[in-house]
């Protein structure tokens, strides 16, 4: 079955190869993906530079193709939820709220103000400063969620007045090609095109000449190496990478009250997700409550595919991933740890693992130290509250972390000592188009959504003229 086609400076355009794409519910390829060539990814970036000029020449008109594109991809919301769902496996409920949030989030960035300031008025000069865009923006996006950081990369880039060439993580194209087709339709061409192809296309992009931003989401390892391709020409980056949170119950938490808040903050879209909770630190008094309200609402999730109604996860999303996430579990039972719910693969021929509590883990275990990106969530126990601290702090990865409690102020003192880019009190995960998300330490570099997301596409510039 073939998909949708790439969209190269606003028009369908077939490649000379293909690549299959697997339904992570069968484990079986059902559909095939253009794999684009060098040549084709230089018709893109051209198409790019050239349709910049104008595109950014019209603020007002730029706007309103932003509301436009939000409005079409709303039209096709069942449409693209199903291809979703289809490569993805999340549920289709789930893949429907991904869709109304990639056009929530363009709609945020096109309601964005980029302004002009004075900021020297000493009566002899002025200056004035400005936000120029940088020209054409690289966006690349990882398989976890395939239109939402895509909507994340396209609106505030275009808002800004760059045009953008898009491409989606070989394991998830269609959804995004799609995604592609649709926004063409309002759009003038070259502004935004969408190319897939495999892990080659993406180095191909971010070492391009005509290229002045990447915006870049997936993990650290190659999140590096785009910021050594950028460097040659100093492309600018922004770099959301991967996360290994931790979330820190204190002792004067209701282990019923926050069980449902803990349990989603780790296991939504099955774990993989960057900013979900990957460790759970439990004062050795609250260990067995906790860990029991999270194994009873692991046992009564129900995991399938995610076209069957009431599923509430689908299998995990590739090949790689499923046997890294077994793996990590295998070896923390091989060292002692117990599986107080789950611990195996649910029957096949999908990638469906059963969800995961884990105790008697432990710092030094990989499914401690690494980020596990699935449904196996380890809980750990400590004594004091600066020995939990220090252990959640203990790790390059930084994206975010939580703390949950009843003294709502002493709670937000320890979360404000984390070492990451957003710390919850009694939540995780509360992303929202207004607040800045990003990374310390590994986790990242820059930050995206609001005006700060906003401005990294961006160039500063200062106007100076004399007074009158
Ligand atoms: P990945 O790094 O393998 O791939 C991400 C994208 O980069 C894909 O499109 C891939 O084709 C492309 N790519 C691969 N090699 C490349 C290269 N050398 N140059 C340029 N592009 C290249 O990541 P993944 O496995 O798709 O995604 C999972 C990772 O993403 C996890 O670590 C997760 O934490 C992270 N992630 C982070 C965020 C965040 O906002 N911080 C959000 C979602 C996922």
């Amino acid at each position: 079955m073939s998909g949708p086609s790439t969209t190269i400076g606003g028009r369908a355009t077939e490649a000379p190869a293909t690549f299959g794409v697997v339904d992570p519910a069968t484990g079986a390829v059902f559909a095939d993906a253009p794999d684009c060539t060098r040549e084709q990814l230089d018709t893109a970036l051209a198409a790019a530079t050239a349709a910049g000029r104008a595109w950014r020449a019209d603020e007002a008109a730029l706007v309103s193709a932003l509301y436009a594109m939000a409005e079409a991809i709303d039209a096709h919301a069942g449409e693209l939820a199903a291809l979703l769902t289809a490569e993805q496996g999340k549920p289709l409920s789930a893949a429907g709220i991904e869709v109304s949030e990639t056009s929530r989030w363009l709609r945020a960035a096109a309601a964005l103000e980029l302004g002009e300031e004075t900021i020297l008025d000493d009566g002899r000069r002025t200056a004035r400063l400005r936000r120029r865009a940088i020209g054409v923006v690289a966006a690349i996006t990882p398989w976890n969620y395939p239109l939402l950081l895509a909507g994340w990369k396209l609106g505030p880039a275009l808002r800004a007045g760059n045009t953008v060439v898009l491409k989606p993580s070989p394991y998830t194209p269609l959804a995004t090609l799609r995604l592609g087709e649709v926004v063409n339709e309002v759009l003038p061409p070259g502004v935004v095109s969408v190319v897939s192809g495999g892990d080659a296309l993406g180095a191909w992009m971010t070492g391009h000449p005509a290229v002045g931003k990447i915006s870049f989401t997936g993990s650290v390892a190659t999140g590096k190496a785009v910021m050594a391709a950028a460097a040659p020409d100093l492309k600018r980056v922004t770099l959301e990478l991967g996360g290994n949170d931790a979330a820190i119950v204190l002792d004067d938490a209701d282990p019923a009250a926050i069980g449902k808040g803990l349990f989603w903050g780790a296991f939504i879209n099955n774990g993989q997700i960057c900013a979900g909770v990957k460790r759970v630190f439990v004062p050795e008094s609250l260990r067995d409550a906790v860990v029991d309200v999270l194994a009873e609402r692991a046992r009564r999730v129900r995991v399938g595919p995610g076209t069957l109604p009431g599923v509430h996860l689908g299998p995990i999303q590739n090949r790689v991933q499923y046997d890294r996430v077994r793996g990590l579990v295998a070896d923390a039972l091989a060292d002692g740890a117990s599986a107080a719910t789950g611990g195996a693969p649910l029957e096949g021929p999908g990638y469906f693992f059963a969800p995961t509590i884990l105790t008697g883990v432990r710092e030094g275990m990989r499914v401690v130290d690494e980020e596990q990106f699935g449904p196996v969530l380890p809980v750990l126990t400590y004594r004091t509250v600066d020995e939990a601290v220090e252990r959640a702090n203990a790790t390059r990865f930084g994206l975010s972390g939580s703390v949950w409690g009843t003294d709502l102020d002493r709670a937000t003192d320890v979360a404000a000592r984390l070492d990451c880019g957003t710390a919850f009190v009694n939540d995780h995960l509360a992303l929202d188009p207004a607040l800045p998300f990003g990374g310390s330490k590994d986790s990242g570099l820059g930050v995206e959504n609001g005006p700060w997301g906003l401005e990294e596409f961006t160039q500063l510039q200062v106007v100076h003229r004399p007074a009158a």
